[in-house]
Formats: structure tokens, sequence, C-alpha cells
């Protein structure tokens, strides 16, 4: 089995490059069904103690799917909410895509 640590970090992977990829200006329906999928995520996210904080957190601030930059700047802001919470340091949110599409300059 993944450890906690194992199943985040390649979640985070995962969900950052897809708010990444996610279109500029989707359509209504993919901005609805974005929504849906952090909220299922959320249900069956396989860590009890994370998925419970991540509903309270979404509840508090909901997806923001409206566009590509708007969704992965929520993310990011709630992997840094964990960041905080774990004693990690926070990371730069005007950088994600660098980090999750782009790749870092030379
Ligand atoms: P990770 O936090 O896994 O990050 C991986 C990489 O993402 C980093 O190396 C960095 O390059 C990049 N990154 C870091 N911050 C950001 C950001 N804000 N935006 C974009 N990219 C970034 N663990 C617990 O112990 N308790 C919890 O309650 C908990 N809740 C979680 C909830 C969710 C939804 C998820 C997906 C994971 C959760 N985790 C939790 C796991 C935790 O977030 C880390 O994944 C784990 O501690 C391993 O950390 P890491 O240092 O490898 O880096």
């Amino acid at each position: 089995p993944l450890d906690k640590d194992e199943l985040g970090t390649s979640t985070w992977g995962f969900l950052h490059s897809m708010a990444s990829y996610y279109p500029e200006k989707p359509t209504t329906s993919q901005a609805k069904d974005m929504d849906k999928f952090f909220t299922l995520f959320g249900e069956f996210y396989p860590c009890e103690p994370c998925a419970i904080d991540f509903r309270e957190d979404i509840k508090a601030h909901p997806p923001k799917t409206k566009t590509r930059d708007e969704l992965a700047k929520w993310l990011c802001e709630r992997h840094n909410t964990v960041n905080k919470k774990l004693g990690k340091p926070v990371f730069d949110c005007s950088k994600v895509h660098e980090r999750w599409r782009d790749g870092w300059p030379d």
C-alpha cells in the first residue's frame, strides 16, 4: 500500500497537472463537472483525516472552475493550506504553471 506521503505526492502531481491542463476557457458543462470532481474527490480520497479536512476547506473555499488560471491558483491555495498545517514551506502560486505544465526556465 501507499503511505500517506506517497499517496499525497502522487495525488498532488495528478491534481496540479489536471488544473494546469484544464481548458483556458472551459464550457459551462466542463466547469460544472470539475466542481463535481472535487466534491467526489473529497468524498473518496483514501486518507480519512486528509479527506475530512479537505471537505471542510472546500466548503469554505469552493472550487473556482471558470478558467484554467483560476483553477490552478485555487488548487495551489488548497495545497498551501495543507502545507501550513504540516509546517511545510508555502509555494508561490504565481509559479504553478511553470512547475506543473511549462517547466522551469533554464
Ligand atoms: P507535497 O506536499 O506532496 O508536494 C509535492 C510537490 O508539489 C512539491 O515538491 C512542490 O514542488 C509542489 N508543491 C508544493 N506546494 C504546492 C502548491 N501549493 N501548489 C503547487 N505545487 C506545490 N498529509 C498529512 O499528513 N495530513 C493531511 O491532512 C494531509 N492532507 C492532504 C490532503 C490532500 C488533498 C492531499 C492530496 C494530500 C494531503 N496530505 C496530508 C499529504 C501532504 O500534502 C503531502 O503530500 C505529504 O506530506 C508529502 O509531502 P511532500 O513534502 O512530498 O510534498
